[in-house]
């Protein structure tokens, strides 16, 4: 039978995320928004509300909670601000190939501290030369004695002035293409890693993007992630857990928009009557609702696939790719609802509509996600 009910505990936790977005989120987004100032604040009231790193296993002190809670929170937490949650949410990128394939040894030390403290960690894949096309990269580790020495340079890197450790994809056969490249935790305080300026990026701009330089670097060799010449497949992977997550916040962004659409055109009146009563406008709303009710199910299958022991790549990608591109175009209609005031910094949508691009952007465009589709339906 299927049965979308969710137990108490699950109701619990959505409404704990729900307060939290209304109480902690909302009041500061703008500011954050207008500033690019990073919400230190809310990060760590969100670390003490049991908000963050949702993915780390019981064993490791973590809450161990499912792909399918941890997308529970993500809808209620970007409903408030996709900017403030993708700051929370990028730990769960970075821990994720950790939880996947690292040693025991290696997760007591990376992420068992993540629950001590709001510590923050960053997933360093992208470089200015390459996105999509993850096999491109430069960066190369070249083992030296007992320590692995890595240089290279890496960008877009969401967290990556906030955080404690990285990681990070490096290439260590540069012949052998995506066989030859392994995943490394790298502290951020390691001799020869900087971290470049605040990019000023056009959306979710609490969230804190940066390139990082990594110099000569060594770390042990103990801290490779898995397997040597594993590293595209555990990087890869971790997306199966995050993907699901990401386009959860999606829905929550476009949650926003029909929520804020709804009460204007109630209360905004043309030729009469309440723009709502115009059925071009009632329309829209009704495809906005329709975009979220549809979106929340393939994230919702998406991830309860995940939970089951199941492979769910193509499931993360349809979630991903449909969540994120009816995000944006909810948001655009958004702001066709407000008319004039949609176009305004005072009004709530314009924010909604900058901050909705990015989705069809990181952690793999909507083209790589029709690419990952494709490639399962043609077999
Ligand atoms: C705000 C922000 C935060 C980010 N955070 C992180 C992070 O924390 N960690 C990290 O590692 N990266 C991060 N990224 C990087 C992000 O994942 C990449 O920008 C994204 O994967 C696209 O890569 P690219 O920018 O190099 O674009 P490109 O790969 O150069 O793509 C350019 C265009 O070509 C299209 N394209 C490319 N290849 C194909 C193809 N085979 N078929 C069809 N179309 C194709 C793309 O869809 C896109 O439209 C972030 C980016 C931003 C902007």
């Amino acid at each position: 039978m299927v049965d979308f009910t969710l137990t108490d505990e699950q109701e619990l936790l959505r409404q704990l995320a729900r307060d939290f977005a209304k109480n902690e989120i909302m009041p500061v987004a703008a500011h954050h928004d207008e500033t690019g100032e990073f919400p230190v604040e809310v990060v760590a009231k969100a670390w003490e509300a049991g908000l963050v790193n949702t993915k780390i296993p019981e064993a490791y002190g973590g809450l161990g909670l499912g792909v399918f809670e941890s997308c529970l929170i993500a809808e209620e937490l970007g409903f408030g601000c996709t900017g403030i949650t993708t700051a929370i949410e990028a730990n769960n990128l970075a821990e994720a190939p950790l939880i996947v394939a690292a040693s025991d040894a290696l997760k007591k030390k990376y992420l068992a501290p993540m629950m001590e403290e709001p510590q923050m960690a960053a997933y360093a894949v992208t470089e200015p030369g390459a996105g999509s096309d993850v096999a491109g990269i430069k960066t190369t580790a070249v083992k030296k004695g007992d320590t692995w020495v890595i240089n290279g340079t890496k960008q877009w890197i969401t967290n990556a002035a906030k955080a404690n450790w990285y990681f990070v994809l490096a290439k260590t056969d540069p012949a052998a293409g995506h066989r030859g490249m392994t995943g490394f935790v790298v502290p951020r305080d390691a001799p020869g890693v900087s971290v470049g300026r605040k990019e000023m990026n056009m959306g979710q701009r609490a969230s804190d993007t940066r390139q990082i330089v990594f110099e000569d670097v060594e770390i042990p060799a103990d801290h490779v992630v898995g397997e040597v010449g594993h590293g595209f497949k555990v990087a890869m992977a971790a997306f199966d857990i995050t993907r699901p997550m990401v386009a959860a916040t999606a829905v929550g962004l476009s949650k926003r928009a029909l929520h804020e659409s709804v009460s204007y055109a109630n209360e905004r009146k043309a030729f009469g009557k309440p723009i709502s009563a115009h059925q071009a406008i009632a329309f829209m709303i009704a495809d906005m609702a329709t975009a979220v009710e549809a979106s929340r199910l393939l994230v919702w299958n998406a991830a309860i696939t995940y939970d089951q022991g199941k492979r769910n790549s193509h499931l993360a990608a349809h979630a991903k790719r449909f969540a994120a591109d009816e995000a944006m175009r909810v948001a655009t209609d958004a702001v066709q609802v407000f008319g004039g005031y949609g176009f305004n910094r005072e009004y709530p949508v314009e924010k909604l509509m900058r901050d909705a691009k990015i989705f069809q952007i990181y952690e793999g465009t909507s083209q790589i996600q029709r690419l990952i589709i494709s490639r399962h339906v043609l077999g």
